[in-house]
């Protein structure tokens, strides 16, 4: 039955937009837990207060909008959309109807498979975002703090065709606004959020089928979840001769399902219309240009320079190019370093990360230059210390004291033994110690000999805490075992 049905979904992304102040008024934008800290008689809907339009939230939500490939219109409307709900004190949420400030954008997916897909952006608009409530047993609690700061809604086109593709346009959208400092990008904490719209219909067929909204989808995983519950409890509706209705439904993480949560309202019961309070909202050539100077590399540009520079592995070029901090820091060390990058990139996303995880830090936590880690894979290549001396005592050391590598080296004594006559010394106490694996050697086949280099490789390191010039102790037992 499955295989008989095709889905259709778009999702509504709202971000809240990284500024100090809301979107119409003076008040901070910021999390807080005390309540109603942050609001004025603009936000809170007092009569005859006014709405000013906040420059900055404008910016960054143009900034958004040319980082997406879209049309930015130079003239935009705002508009009443009305609805009574208790923590929307006007009783109406300004937003952007019938003339959105940007329109035909584009952001590109890429599936597990390397295969890349174009999913359209129909519009963005601006708007303020709503209070909280907060239900209790007996009483709901307001907080209004939230209220009037600043959003964008990113509406996609229905090109989205499976669960899959939805949790990476999401990922995608979100990497890209954090990168560009419009966003912080948070699901959990709601700065991001998503809505989506759902449909089925007969493979190959072009009729769009009825379509279902799912809201609080607040991880990857669950749009992923969510979605994929969803569409099969929709195939089967159908494939039993039922209808699908028009509504809107929760995703319940918990039992893992979508439920009923109300019958979809259309848009002409918000009753929207031109805002009488506001001016419609200009952007000038000039503007827009200094907004478009300001927006830099993009992650996807970042990510197919790094590759044809600097030669490293795709897939790890589009792992730091989902952070840009770690994205610069890759291409500062990288820089420093008079090897393959490849061996930086390595460093960085297996090791320097895995501290960092233990550690409980983030990469923005660093305190050294990234020049650094050059400098360490510089002390490997001189053989001034071994690969694993470098990743296992160095670094731990530099993310905790953000000491150079050189100065960590000294202060441990960690350089490497390079000197023929203390590493031969060694290897002859070794040898006195096994005479065992000395016969082993001997008198052993092939496997057998390199079981007892092995071994006695081994027995040398652990002498001398590994700082023995690996190579050069190899060449030296086998030399030793030859002549004893
Ligand atoms: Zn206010």
């Amino acid at each position: 039955m499955k295989d008989k049905y095709e889905a259709v979904i778009g999702l509504e992304v709202h971000a809240q937009l990284k500024t100090k102040t809301k979107m119409f008024c003076g008040c901070k934008n910021e999390f807080t837990n005390e309540p109603n800290i942050n609001v004025c008689p603009v936000c809170l809907g007092h009569p005859g207060s006014l709405p000013v339009i906040n420059k900055k939230a404008v910016e960054l939500a143009v900034k958004a909008a040319l980082a997406l490939n879209c049309k930015i219109h130079k003239k935009s409307v705002f508009a009443r959309k009305h609805y009574f709900y208790p923590d929307l004190p006007k009783n109406y949420q300004i937003s952007q109807y019938e003339e959105p400030f940007a329109t035909d954008g584009y952001l590109i997916i890429e599936k597990k498979d390397g295969t890349k897909k174009k999913i359209r952006i129909r519009r963005i608009h601006m708007e303020e975002d709503a209070g909280k409530s907060i239900h209790e047993e007996h009483f709901s609690k307001v907080d209004l703090n939230r209220a009037g700061v600043p959003l964008i809604e990113i509406v996609s086109e229905p090109d989205i065709s499976d669960p899959e593709e939805a949790r990476l346009y999401m990922q995608k959208l979100r990497d890209i606004l954090v990168w560009i400092g419009v966003s912080d990008g948070n699901l959990e904490e709601g700065s991001l959020r998503c809505d989506a719209n759902v449909s089925i219909r007969p493979k190959g067929s072009d009729k769009l089928g009825t379509k279902v909204e799912i809201k609080n989808l607040n991880s990857f995983k669950f749009i992923e979840k969510a979605l994929r519950y969803e569409i099969n409890r929709q195939i089967e509706v159908l494939s039993q001769g039922g209808k699908i209705t028009q509504e809107t439904r929760l995703y319940d993480s918990q039992k893992d399902i979508t439920k009923t949560m109300r019958s979809k309202e259309e848009a002409e019961d918000y009753r929207y219309f031109p805002d009488p309070d506001l001016p419609p909202l200009l952007i000038d050539d000039t503007w827009l240009e200094e907004i478009k100077a300001s927006l830099g590399e993009l992650p996807d540009e970042f990510k197919e320079r790094v590759i044809k520079d600097y030669k490293i592995k795709p897939s790890d070029a589009d792992i730091l190019s989902r952070n840009k901090t770690l994205a610069y820091f890759f291409e500062e060390a990288a820089k420093s370093y008079k090897g393959e990058a490849q061996k930086v990139a390595n460093l960085i996303l297996s090791d320097l990360l895995g501290i960092l995880k233990e550690e409980k830090m983030k990469i923005e936590d660093l305190k050294f230059p990234a020049s650094y880690i050059g400098e360490l894979l510089n002390l490997v290549d001189k053989n001034i210390i071994s690969l694993k001396v470098a990743k296992e005592e160095v670094l731990p050391e530099m993310v905790k004291t953000s000491e150079s590598p050189q100065t960590i080296v000294e202060k441990k004594g960690l350089k490497q033994i390079t000197d023929v006559s203390s590493i031969e010394k060694i290897i002859k106490q070794a040898f006195e110690n096994n005479p065992k694996a000395v016969k082993q050697y001997k008198t052993g086949d092939e496997r057998k000999k390199q079981k007892a280099i092995q071994f006695f490789i081994g027995q040398v390191m652990k002498a001398t805490k590994g700082k023995a010039n690996p190579k050069l102790t190899r060449e030296l037992i086998i030399k030793l075992l030859n002549e004893v």
